[in-house]
């Protein structure tokens, strides 16, 4: 990354930061010595640069099972990632690991919002039947409203995507009351959203969101993986990813 654009303005992590294995294999200390690990060597790569970091869902132990509470990891992670978050981010990111920045330059008029749509996660035993886990699409909404009023654009950040994955046609990570919600919120505020990035596809790849009337209204691009993972998900024929990374021009 360095060698590519030793300067960029800020990095975009999207997570997944830990071994796809199984649950036995790791534990928490692992996950949390992994996440360290990277969140140093970045820090050590790029010492000035601000980074807005996401958690994946394999950044959790037992994987996938994000509480719609506080709990050790997010007080961990929320510390390890101090240096680059206000205190306000600190405090939101310990009860739910989500939060909000206010963009560096751009005269004050971008922000960026990370979302933990891990707790969407078909996967997430914990959040099945919540309405708003978290509260993550309430505190949205009023993100969104208010950056519209401060003439704020917005960039979201994610992990888990809402939308189907390509290599299998159908398959929807989401719970379907979730990505429904996801939906509508971005419908309703696509106006000040300036461009979504998320992750855990491993593709280099990208969603259109339409309104009502199939007009394009946003676009979501989903990142490459760092490290070449081969989907072994039903009904995938090619699962290899190449690694890759993205270097954004931006407005
Ligand atoms: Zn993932």
């Amino acid at each position: 990354m360095k060698v590519i654009e030793p300067e960029p303005d800020f990095i975009l992590w999207t997570g997944d930061d830990t071994p796809h294995v199984p649950n036995e294999s790791l534990g928490e200390a692992a996950v949390l010595g992994i996440v360290g690990r990277l969140t140093g060597l970045i820090r050590e790569v790029f010492p000035d640069t601000k980074v807005y970091a996401a958690l994946g869902n394999h950044d959790f132990h037992p994987k996938n099972q994000f509480p719609a509470g506080s709990n050790n990891i997010y007080d961990q992670v929320a510390e390890l990632w101090r240096p680059w978050l206000s205190n306000e981010s600190i405090a939101l990111f310990k009860e739910g690991a989500f939060y909000s920045e206010k963009l560096p330059g751009l005269s004050g008029a971008g922000r960026i919002v990370v979302l933990n749509t891990n707790l969407y996660y078909s996967n997430n035993e914990q959040t099945a039947g919540m309405a708003d886990p978290g509260q993550q699409f309430r505190w949205l909404e009023d993100v969104l409203t208010r950056a519209s009023q401060a003439k704020e654009m917005v960039y979201i950040i994610g992990h888990v995507p809402p939308g189907f994955f390509e290599k299998t046609g159908n398959k929807a990570w989401f719970r379907e009351g979730f990505n429904e919600e996801y939906l509508k919120v971005v419908r309703k505020h696509h106006r000040v959203i300036a461009g979504q990035f998320f992750g855990h596809h491993h593709t280099d790849s990208f969603r259109m969101f339409y309104d009502d009337a199939d007009a394009p209204i946003s676009v979501m691009f989903l990142t490459p993986g760092v490290t070449p993972w081969k989907t072994t998900l039903p009904g995938v024929v090619n699962g290899a990813n190449n690694p890759g990374i993205r270097v954004f021009e931006y407005d």
